[in-house]
């Protein structure tokens, strides 16, 4: 199925589409996957690390549909990418619409999503929303970093199918230390705070001097870290984790948060803990296999 990429237009008559569009919103295990992003989103929203419309969400949910399905998704209005996502072709994603605040996501996720379709020609996607979003629904404007790293998990054929992004406050305060302006300080630092870190994080966590949001940049830049590690600290902005589901990626940034969070309690106090010993860390990853 070629495709052109001949005009942007969003009003096309998505009348005949309206039975198809309602039907994938109430299909089983989109319901399971939208009911999950609901209550994540809660929690970030909870922890005080999605102000305003802070943080972005994207699951991978080309394998819950058939290849006739899938067709139908290239008949939707489409907009160009800025690349060529080659990796992406006929790939379908879950994602938080522009805008979009994560304590109105916690409350009704649908008003606040919308699919996304990477075209045949891996140039275009089409967008599809629930049918009551009344407002053109876009997706998130960190669209081109979601786009890297899910290329990057298809062309690797990771298990990871999910993507949560916030502004996780523990982790932007040490990215404020120069100190802990690389991969191996952050890491370092994060190990000696919780065993945890160690166990669940055995490659480390990944790290992105400050870059503009939003921009090619800085998903080349991300997607590259998440080749390695599945967790990604965004030097003064937040962080970025991945997950077989959208729980898995949630528990990875809350570990990380709760590592910075002891040092930073220790800061406050007046001082600067030594955390483990490197031997104490070696330990605990010969016990575990590491
Ligand atoms: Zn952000």
């Amino acid at each position: 199925m070629k495709q052109k990429i001949i005009n942007v237009d969003l009003k096309v008559n998505l009348d005949p589409l309206i039975n198809f569009t309602q039907g994938i919103f109430q299909k089983k295990e989109i319901k399971i996957i939208t009911e999950e992003l609901s209550r994540v989103a809660g929690f970030l929203w909870d922890r005080r690390w999605a102000e305003r419309n802070a943080g972005n969400i994207s699951v991978n949910i080309t394998s819950l549909f058939s290849i006739k399905d899938l067709d139908k998704f290239s008949t939707y209005p489409f907009l160009p990418l800025p690349r060529e996502y080659a990796g992406l072709k006929r790939q379908l994603l879950l994602i938080t619409a522009a805008g979009s605040r994560m304590r109105d996501l916690a409350m009704d996720p649908l008003e606040e999503l919308c699919l996304v379709y990477i075209s045949d020609s891996a140039k275009a996607y089409h967008i599809i929303a629930p049918e009551r979003i009344e407002k053109e629904p876009m997706p998130t404007s960190e669209l081109p970093t979601h786009l890297a790293i899910h290329e990057m998990l298809c062309r690797t054929n990771a298990p990871e199918k999910a993507l949560v992004h916030s502004h996780v406050t523990e982790l932007i305060a040490l990215t404020h230390n120069p100190k802990f302006l690389s991969a191996e300080s952050l890491t370092g630092i994060l190990w000696k705070m919780h065993p945890e870190t160690v166990i669940f994080q055995p490659k480390g966590y990944g790290f992105v001097p400050y870059t503009i949001p939003g921009t090619e940049k800085i998903a080349t830049l991300t997607a590259r870290c998440f080749e390695n590690n599945p967790v990604v600290i965004w030097e003064k902005h937040g962080a970025m984790a991945i997950g077989k589901t959208i729980s898995e990626a949630f528990d990875e940034l809350d570990l990380a948060a709760k590592a910075a969070g002891i040092f930073l309690s220790c800061a406050r106090n007046g001082s600067e803990p030594d955390g483990l010993t490197d031997e104490e860390i070696r330990e605990i990853r010969q016990h575990y296999c590491l």
